[in-house]
């Protein structure tokens, strides 16, 4: 049986570092053995995937030089590699398992959830669904759903009993049954949940090996059930340890820069990045750290990947970036890597009407906007705070920039200045208040080109990097702090 692998990522925000590692490791597994590699979008949550996310996830991986044999863009014999286009796939799946007694249609509405959980949490119980429906007989559920009732499907998980999960890393590791909750399989709006689209998937895409993040080791034992009540063979599971910032925590964008188009705009060198990841939990092949993927996956062993967790350290990337650009490039190279980066007409041509009116001469254009250029800026906190205010409060002013910066979706220039104006709302500050530290932080000066357009143009990542960086300057924010202030923010009130 030949080995088919597979990424499956959902196209819900900016392409993560994570999605980048792990389809590293998959791509040298299936290289190694002479599989194949599958690329499928899981966009099953309406509500966030958006297809520019699944754009900038394609371009990503490719500027990673990470490719895939199937897919959505490269079409391939199991396709379509997009959840949204195999829903009836999916519908019948989920019947099969209703007919079959092994799920089972649940009409608890909303509000009757909502008043479960409530009440649970009084209760101080442990919060799930009740199985309030899991009894009715199936000719009166067919009957309601037939009368176009709202439902969900449901799978009916054994009350005791264990999955086992093989894990080729952390060997057997066992779930009681009787504490899991009966999964919701398909949603009302006849949408599958990832859990039963990633089983009927992986299984009709013929996958033998899923190689996937560790914070999926908790779903495996209701994707073990699934594939025991369809009757198909499970795949071989490997679940690789998470990225880690230097203190050892999960790698967060509130902590690092997660996202892979914030390491494109900062100038970094993908072949530079892949080769880094390729160090995640995982020796080098030879003596040297500095190696090309031909190298790594010539001697890839999945066994070799180490539990201990993966710090990714920013200091050693930058190393290891420069080591690239000083050894494998002539100056021709670095010329044509600097006008692919953004020294060409597209970027160019957009910076020159945010100019025109602040130059007196050509040579005036570089250094008014140098900061579209920078990896990162300095800023001080005399010019990050306004008279009269205290850096804290600038701090968390901030802070609330950028979550008002992840709402602008999809990001324009407009969405950015509509969701700054909201800061300004929520703190009963004047705009030029909240736009004057935002000048400084990801300008590095307090003056410049227009702000939204500049932030817009900038993009939501490196601008993110830039803000962090300026609420270091004043200090931080406790977790206490951010958590008390995002609750605020949620509700829209400061007080
Ligand atoms: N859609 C999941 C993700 O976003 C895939 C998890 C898996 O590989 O099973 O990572």
């Amino acid at each position: 049986m030949s080995v088919r692998v597979r990424i499956a990522p959902s196209p819900t925000g900016s392409p993560h570092l994570g999605t980048a590692y792990i389809a590293l490791f998959n791509l040298a597994f299936a290289r190694r053995h002479g599989g194949r590699l599958v690329f499928r979008v899981e966009d099953t949550d309406q509500a966030r995937s958006r297809p520019e996310h699944e754009q900038s996830l394609i371009h990503a991986l490719r500027w990673l030089e990470l490719n895939w044999d199937e897919g959505p863009d490269v079409g391939g014999p199991h396709g379509p590699y997009r959840q949204s286009e195999r829903l009836p796939l999916y519908q019948q799946h989920a019947r099969r398992l209703v007919e079959a007694g092994r799920a089972y249609y649940c009409f608890c509405t909303p509000q009757r959830l909502d008043a479960l959980r409530t009440e649970q949490r009084r209760l101080k119980l442990s919060l799930g669904y009740d199985r309030h429906c899991r009894d009715l007989p199936l000719d009166q559920a067919e009957r309601r759903r037939q009368q176009g009732e709202p439902h969900v499907v449901r799978l009916r998980m054994p009350l005791e009993g264990k999955a086992v999960l093989q894990d080729t890393l952390r060997g057997a590791i066992e779930f009681e049954y009787g504490l899991l909750d009966d999964q919701v399989l398909l949603k009302s709006d006849g949408f599958p949940t990832y859990h039963l689209a990633v089983v009927v998937d992986d299984h009709l895409m013929g996958i033998t090996h899923v190689i996937r993040g560790e914070e999926w080791i908790n779903s495996s034992p209701k994707h073990l059930l699934l594939y025991e009540r369809f009757g198909w063979t499970p795949p071989i599971h490997t679940h690789l340890p998470l990225l880690l910032n230097p203190d050892g925590s999960k790698m967060s964008k509130r902590r690092n820069p997660t996202s892979i188009d914030y390491y494109r705009r900062a100038g970094y060198l993908g072949v530079a990045l892949r080769n880094y990841l390729g160090l995640m939990s995982y020796p080098p092949p030879g003596e040297d750290e500095k190696f090309g993927l031909e190298k790594w996956v010539e001697a890839f062993d999945l066994g070799k990947v180490s539990l201990g967790g993966s710090v990714f350290d920013l200091d050693k990337l930058l190393w290891l970036n420069g080591r690239y650009l000083r050894e494998d490039f002539t100056a021709e190279a670095v010329l044509g890597e600097l006008k692919n980066w953004l020294f060409n007409d597209e970027h160019l041509g957009q910076l020159v009407p945010l100019m025109q009116e602040r130059m007196e001469t050509l040579g005036d254009f570089l250094p008014k906007c140098a900061f579209f250029f920078a990896r990162k800026v300095e800023c001080s906190t005399e010019d990050l705070v306004p008279r009269k205010r205290e850096s804290q409060e600038v701090a968390q002013v901030l802070q609330t920039v950028l979550w008002a910066l992840e709402g602008a979706v999809p990001w324009s220039r407009d969405a950015v200045e509509g969701n700054l104006r909201k800061v300004g709302e929520f703190w009963d500050w004047p705009i030029r208040e909240v736009t004057g530290p935002l000048f400084a932080a990801v300008m590095g000066q307090r003056v410049g080109p227009p702000l939204f357009e500049s932030i817009a143009l900038l993009g939501l990542d490196l601008t993110r990097a830039r803000i962090l960086d300026a609420m270091n300057v004043l200090g931080g924010i406790s977790k206490k702090k951010a958590a008390e202030l995002e609750e605020k923010w949620k509700a829209g009130k400061q007080k």
